[in-house]
């Protein structure tokens, strides 16, 4: 089994490594290690779960340990751009943590809250700066920021930063950064737009790609509950009765409704709190770091705000509303069954969301169980999707889960189940990934 000190790490990393509790890389980390301490660029396809910061954060330091330049105000030798404030503070976090035998100094910039402890960052000199491309251009523009000395570049979720419409901030930052680089780019999804960006700035690549880990996917049991709109918030508390339901994360398509359904759920007498844009930066940490705490036990947020949340032990993620994007459906899930546990994801689809359920179901090729063992089972919509599902052609009738009662553990996967080998029947392989 390759370990860390395989990939050719040193000592004050392995040191952090351990104190963290990793001892096996991933295969995004295994893989792309060494090639970056060979100073390559990469273009990695992956998304956050995977271990991706590790697997970019870890080279960086350790080829700025190599050679030693005193931080220089306003001058980062290291640029980790992302799309997120959240994500912004956890690969903050993650350089701290990884580096912290090293003594290397870092500030995190991102909007929304006063500038002014950020520039101070700045001034005091910083060797490694993370940054959302918004404020970071705002930063530059006044003079708090040069990027003249920046070695090492990493674009992360790229696809996201343009969803965000942040391609013109993210051009306008590389073209300023002059000296030779080091340049990494990850994206969860490879659009024409991101691979033309991907193009236009790395050199002699590498390209790695990764998808979630199948364990972690595999241990989530996915269910789909058909209900009328009006009776969601209804369903929803009767889940919450459950004390299995030790930590949950709802999605809402909306801040509207997050807002709406955290404050039925509080008047319910459940202690919860709702993420998402229009909530100020530190109104949003507090809420994160409540829910990491367990001083909430449902946090409802909307898909922007839960991007890349990293929380141990969500028991169940429950899509309040399903999204529209499917690619958002995995995301979302992709929050429970971390670091070894089990968890459930379960989806409520009204009327006018069955459209939504299909293509969700088309694009990770599996099939979710139904559960009617609710009372608010909505028959009507059950038997609206089985018309054209794929249910009817597995032979699965909507409605009637296998097994009795009780929806059986695990997904199904209409190809080949879970545990299969190789993989061609892993959901989140052979997705429209286009190259
Ligand atoms: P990321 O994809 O970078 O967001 O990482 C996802 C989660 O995996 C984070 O909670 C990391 O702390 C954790 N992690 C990353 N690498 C490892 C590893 N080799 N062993 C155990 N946990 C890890």
């Amino acid at each position: 089994m390759t370990t860390f000190s395989d990939l050719g790490l040193i000592e004050p990393l392995l040191r952090a490594l351990t104190a963290e509790g990793y001892s096996v890389p991933t295969p995004i980390q295994q893989q792309a290690i060494p090639m970056l301490l060979e100073g390559r660029d990469m273009l990695g396809i992956a998304q956050t779960g995977t271990g991706k910061t590790a697997a970019f954060a870890l080279p960086i330091l350790q080829r700025m340990a190599a050679n030693r330049i005193k931080a220089a105000p306003r001058c980062p030798r290291a640029l980790i751009l992302t799309p997120t404030r959240e994500l912004a503070v956890q690969i903050g976090e993650g350089f701290a943590t990884y580096g912290k035998h090293l003594g290397f100094k870092r500030a995190v910039i991102y909007g929304g809250v006063g500038q002014g402890a950020q520039v101070s960052a700045m001034n005091a000199g910083v060797d490694i700066l993370v940054a959302t491309p918004g404020r970071l251009l705002d930063l530059m523009n006044q003079r708090h920021v040069n990027l003249q000395h920046v070695e090492f570049l990493v674009l992360d979720e790229a696809d996201r930063m343009l969803d965000m419409g942040f391609i013109r901030d993210v051009k306008v930052i590389v073209s300023k950064i002059v000296a030779a680089r080091q340049t990494l780019l990850f994206s969860a999804t490879m659009p024409e737009a991101v691979m033309s960006l991907a193009k236009g700035i790395l050199k002699n690549y590498e390209r790695i790609e990764v998808t979630p880990q199948s364990t972690t996917v595999e241990r989530i049991e996915q269910r789909v509950m058909f209900v009328a709109r009006d009776d969601k918030r209804r369903l929803l508390s009767e889940l919450l009765k459950d004390k299995a339901v030790t930590r949950a994360l709802v999605f809402t398509r909306t801040k509207h409704a997050a807002n709406r359904v955290a404050e039925h759920l509080i008047k319910s007498g459940v202690s919860a709190d709702a993420i998402h844009g229009n909530k100020s930066q530190n109104a949003r940490q507090r809420s994160l770091n409540d829910f990491k705490a367990g001083k909430a036990r449902v946090l409802v947020a909307t898909d922007i705000a839960a991007r890349g949340i990293d929380v141990d032990g969500i028991s169940h993620v429950i899509n309040f509303e399903l999204p529209a994007d499917p690619e958002s459906y995995v995301h979302r899930i992709g929050r429970t069954a971390r670091a070894g546990a089990v968890g459930v994801a379960i989806a409520f689809c009204d009327a006018d969301e069955v459209g939504d359920l299909r293509a969700i179901e088309r694009t990770t090729r599996q099939t979710i169980t139904v559960d009617t063992t609710h009372a608010f089972h909505a028959a009507h919509i059950a038997t609206r999707s089985e018309r054209d599902s794929p249910r009817s052609r597995n032979g699965r009738p909507a409605g009637k889960p296998s097994g009795g009662n009780r929806p059986p553990q695990g997904n199904r996967n209409s190809r080949g189940g879970r545990g299969g080998s190789g993989g061609g029947g892993r959901p989140w392989e052979n997705r429209s990934r286009a190259t």
